[in-house]
């Protein structure tokens, strides 16, 4: 497993990036140089709390293990390909990859709540994707691959470097480009670099990572990771889901639901359940229904999104009142219940419309 994790982190130049290794992982890579272990805590530190990418500059540590290191390994970084700022305070960030691909991250800072400012950045896992769903802009592009485990810990980083001292990202949602447990190993790695206290030191309520459902995937990670669960539903049937994510032909949603009610969930945790509302598809008076009873013995929380509209998609938003008689009916049923503000709109920063990164 370990071998399989350092080969991973493997460039093409045979240098190891050990910012795609967790704390164990870069012990490992110490070890085989024949370097002490505590050398392997003073690099992951720089690498993370310091944003060193430069070997030269850890001076805890003597002059040859910095050359020996500078030989056989790398600290990557992503990037810059532009920053897009919207009218609202979204902010979109892009990168491009060294194999020409790019990819985003969003911030999305968040007043609503008196006292408690959120600076939430929403974290890309692929470069584009493979579950196509047929509202999101993102899976039109089609899986081109998995973003490594620096790619994806490497962006908050670098997007809280871009902010300074003065202003903290709050959470992080894996809700980007990719679905996040469909590169599963790096995701791992990565939300293991986010947690770690000598890493950037995340906590586990900061984070939530947005799934389809995969079904297997989610009930591995579900015991692998302490961090926030949210499932991307978006219908109440099983021919309306496979009409718009295709994934339900391989995972029934009746799967789904049965192993959100067997998740191992610390108790006072809920599952998030994110609900796109297409008008004349997902909002009828049966809909409504029929998400109130998979509610029903599920912990859930459920996030109402009404549908980003884009000149790409032949898809209406819902009015406003419906929206929130939808709200008022899940609240009286007993269901947690918020609705998604859109935010960064002028920038194609909002969600499904990760992918179509040209300015405008
Ligand atoms: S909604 Fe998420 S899982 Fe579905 S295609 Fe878009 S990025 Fe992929």
């Amino acid at each position: 497993m370990r071998r399989s994790a350092l080969d991973r982190a493997r460039q093409s130049d045979g240098r190891v990036d050990l910012k795609c290794l967790d704390r164990p992982g870069i012990a490992a890579f110490m070890a085989d140089l024949g370097k002490a272990e505590h050398r392997a805590l003073q690099v992951y530190k720089w690498a993370w709390q310091r944003d060193t990418t430069d070997f030269a500059t850890i001076d805890t540590i003597p002059r040859s293990v910095r050359a020996t290191l500078g030989e056989r390994a790398v600290l990557s970084s992503l990037e810059p390909d532009g920053r897009l700022d919207s009218a609202d305070g979204t902010r979109k960030y892009l990168w491009r990859l060294p194999d020409g691909h790019r990819i985003e991250s969003v911030l999305i800072p968040d007043d609503t709540v008196p006292g408690r400012p959120r600076l939430t950045l929403c974290v890309s896992t692929q470069v584009g994707c493979a579950m196509k769903c047929s509202f999101c802009l993102t899976g039109d592009m089609g899986l081109k691959r998995h973003l490594s485990p620096a790619e994806i810990a490497n962006q908050p980083l670098q997007v809280q470097q871009d902010l300074g001292p003065e202003h903290r990202i709050t959470n992080l949602v894996m809700m980007g480009m990719g679905e996040p447990l469909h590169n599963y190993d790096n995701l791992l790695v990565a939300l293991d670099i986010l947690l770690d206290t000598y890493g950037q030191n995340f906590s586990h309520r900061r984070i939530t990572v947005s799934t389809v459902g995969l079904v297997d995937a989610l009930e591995r990670f579900a015991q692998a990771s302490p961090v926030n669960l949210a499932i991307s539903l978006n219908a109440t049937t099983e021919a309306s889901r496979t009409q718009v994510m295709p994934i339900t032909r391989r995972h029934s949603l009746a799967a789904l639901m049965e192993a959100c009610r067997r998740l191992p969930l610390p108790s006072g945790k809920r599952i998030t359940f994110e609900y796109v509302m297409m008008e004349g598809f997902n909002t009828s008076d049966e809909d409504l229904v029929r998400l109130r009873q998979l509610m029903a013995d599920v912990p859930a929380k459920v996030n109402l999104i009404p549908y980003n509209e884009n000149p790409h998609r032949d898809i209406r938003r819902p009015s406003d009142d419906r929206v929130e008689a939808w709200q008022q009916a899940l609240v009286t049923a007993g269901i947690h219940c918020s609705v998604r503000t859109t935010r960064g709109r002028d920038i194609s920063a909002a969600c499904g419309q990760l992918g179509d990164a040209s300015p405008v």
